[in-house]
């Protein structure tokens, strides 16, 4: 592109996704601030993990300071430590990964399908039958020696991950599943909720997710004995409160009641942000389907998904400009949009992790770009992203097509 002008500062910026805290919000927060229960002890807490198990369908929740806390508790409470394995999605934010890494565990990285950008479950399988040895009932990497211990699949963009065969395999090999659903909350895969399917599932809320706390997370499972070892976990492990005896080392992970009581106004609106996210779906396929070189995100027939970010794949020799391209020329009109995240197995902190590569991740996060899906979207503000996407189509390709 040739055309570098500098952003017209009279446009409205478009963002890719912010809060939107328009409900009883103020209410609750002042609630907290008038009694002093702005801390980790308070109603808040509890009222926010009962109302977030109850709407996700699971018997437990337990709120954390943020998501990779919840990820990195999840992962202490289902028994997996250093030396052992956990596959994860390769295509995810950094943080599935990191948290692996914090107990000092290994991830081994899976690529994404090509047609829902998801964790592939034929290359955890492929995997698992080529590098692998199942014995005395554990399965272990033959080439390192190490025990492979759990999948966490990531429900990327608001999308479940193909959950039917990964937890067939799971059962298969005796690993512990936990889904990283922070981008999905509400999300469904064959009717029931993300979050909700593997032993553990895990959210977050920060500012840029479907709804926000400012910052928090969530552990959700069905089982007792994890659920109450979370709370452990995540409260610095005190097993006597009144001459505060520890026996284990814990984490202060614990999400403060002040946040809680924020989440506790945000899920009221979820219903609604969720119907939001798919209208802002819908009215960018009703415009962008036409427009050669571009496909938008699709979901699968068996997920209800919630299109957290909407996201177009560029094909640049038909569009005829890159993702690159799109991205600056969006930006010059103040629209922000946003590449998929550098695969793990290319980030220098994760690349000498062991890996299943195809190139589609790859592929992915050269060609794909999320586009404005903030809840305060109106339709004219839909409608300005893409006529600016058309324009640059028609600039670039218009004059080839027509002749
Ligand atoms: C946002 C996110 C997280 C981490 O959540 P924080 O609350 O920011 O710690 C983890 N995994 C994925 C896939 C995410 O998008």
């Amino acid at each position: 592109m040739t055309d570098q002008a500098p952003a017209d500062a009279s446009l409205k910026p478009l963002p890719l996704s912010v809060p939107f805290l328009h409900g009883n919000e103020w209410q609750y927060v002042k609630e907290c601030l008038d009694g002093g229960w702005v801390s980790s002890a308070g109603a808040y807490v509890e009222e926010f993990e009962r109302r977030v198990a109850r709407f996700v369908g699971t018997k437990h929740a337990v709120a954390t300071v943020n998501g990779t806390a919840a990820l990195q508790t999840a992962l202490l409470v289902a028994g997996i430590g250093p030396g052992d394995e956990v596959l994860v999605s390769t295509l995810t934010f950094i943080a599935s990964a990191n948290a692996i890494r914090y107990i000092g565990a290994h991830p081994v990285l899976i690529d994404a399908e090509e047609r829902h950008w998801q964790m592939d479950p034929e290359l955890v399988e492929r995997f698992i039958t080529e590098r692998c040895a199942w014995s005395n009932g554990r399965l272990m990497n033959r080439q390192t020696g190490r025990p492979v211990r759990a999948i966490l699949p990531v429900h990327v963009l608001g999308h479940p991950a193909a959950m039917a065969p990964i937890l067939e395999t799971a059962a298969k090999f005796n690993l512990t599943v936990i889904e990283d659903a922070a981008e999905s909350l509400g999300a469904r895969y064959r009717g029931t909720m993300v979050g909700g399917i593997g032993a553990i599932g895990c959210l977050s809320f920060n500012g840029n997710k479907t709804m926000t706390t400012g910052g928090g997370g969530m552990l959700l499972t069905n089982d007792d004995t994890l659920a109450e070892r979370a709370r452990y976990l995540t409260t610095q492990a005190k097993d006597d409160p009144i001459r505060y005896i520890h026996h284990e080392m814990g984490y202060n992970f614990r999400m403060p009641n002040v946040l809680a009581a924020i989440g506790c106004a945000q899920l009221e609106q979820l219903p609604g942000f969720l119907e939001k996210k798919r209208r802002i779906h819908a009215f960018y396929c009703d415009r962008l389907q036409h427009v050669p070189g571009l496909r938008m995100f699709e979901a699968a027939g068996d997920v209800e998904c919630t299109y957290w970010l909407s996201t177009v794949r560029v094909d640049p020799a038909t569009f005829g400009a890159s993702q690159e391209d799109l991205r600056q020329e969006l930006e010059r009109q103040r629209i922000q949009s946003r590449p998929l995240w550098q695969p793990m197995h290319l980030s220098r902190v994760h690349r000498d992790c062991e890996a299943v590569i195809t190139d589609v991740a790859e592929r992915l996060a050269a060609e794909c770009l999320s586009l404005p899906s903030s809840l305060e979207l109106e339709e004219d503000d839909l409608q300005r992203v893409c006529d600016a996407i058309e324009a640059l189509h028609k600039r670039c390709a218009g004059g080839r097509a027509a002749a």
